[in-house]
């Protein structure tokens, strides 16, 4: 479970300030997927970067699973982001010199985990995400739908308590982001994977069990999304 209190996040531009959160309150469950709307500009990547400890706020508290994340030291945070949160970015960040099984491995690496073990996860999570027959091709020789999956396979190598996405859609047709969008929905109803996700387009709702709309730095209203649809009922 995600509590945020009081959050605030001021940019110092020379002598102006842009205070991109004015005192953000909410608490995210466990198990829900969560969307993040509202205009440009007010504040959704700020909101979503501070939760997923890539930002500091100038004010206010996150607690993550019960652990206030400010008091922990750059070494702890760095351990709490590989042990317990994935990201997926609207451009992929894939390393176009390696393979797919490559990029997804990093993170397990990272970790220490034995070749052994992170060879055959990877397999697993590759044929989760439908590229069981990607494994060995490289970045230029996918479509974008498949190495934003890989992506999002790199990103749940180590079974992340919390999955975050900055509009991982930006860059895909309509039809390629439901393929993201159902992978997402079928993480969150199969395994429980709490997912956070920043979007522009209002249709995503569908897949989402609650959205929060932000304005001028603010949550300013939210809503649970009762239309959530299973394909074919
Ligand atoms: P959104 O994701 O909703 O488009 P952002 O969180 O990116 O909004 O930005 C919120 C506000 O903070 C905007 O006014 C933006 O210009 C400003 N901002 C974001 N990042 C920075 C930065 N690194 N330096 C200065 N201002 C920033
Ligand atoms: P196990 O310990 O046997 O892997 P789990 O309940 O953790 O059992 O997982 C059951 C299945 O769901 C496995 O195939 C596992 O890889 C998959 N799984 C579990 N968590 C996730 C997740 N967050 N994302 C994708 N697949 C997952």
């Amino acid at each position: 479970m995600i509590e945020v209190s009081d959050v605030t996040r001021i940019y110092q531009m020379g002598l102006v300030e842009v205070r991109a959160l004015q005192g953000v309150n909410c608490r995210i469950e466990s198990g829900e997927f969560v969307g993040i709307m509202g205009p440009s500009g007010s504040g959704k990547s700020t909101l979503l970067h501070i939760l997923g400890l890539l930002d500091e706020p100038t004010a206010g508290t996150v607690t993550i699973d019960g652990i206030p994340v400010g008091t922990l030291s750059e070494e702890e945070k760095s351990d709490f982001r590989l042990n317990r949160l994935g990201y997926v970015f609207q451009d992929y960040a894939l390393v176009p010199e390696l393979s797919v099984q490559e990029n997804v491995v990093l993170p397990a690496m990272a970790r220490g985990i034995s070749p052994n073990e992170y060879l055959r996860e990877s397999e697993k999570i590759l044929h989760e995400v439908g590229l069981g027959h990607r494994i060995h091709h490289r970045q230029y020789e996918l479509s974008g739908g498949e190495q934003q999956r890989v992506a999002i396979a790199r990103a749940l190598i180590n079974r992340p308590s919390i999955l975050f996405a900055d509009e991982p859609c930006a860059n895909l047709d309509s039809n390629t982001s439901r393929t993201i969008l159902n992978l997402f929905r079928d993480l969150n109803e199969k395994f429980g994977q709490t997912i956070i996700m920043v979007t522009h387009e209002d249709w995503h709702e569908e897949y989402m069990c609650r959205v929060l709309y932000m304005k001028d730095g603010l949550i300013e209203d939210e809503k649970a999304c009762k239309m959530r649809r299973r394909d074919g009922v």
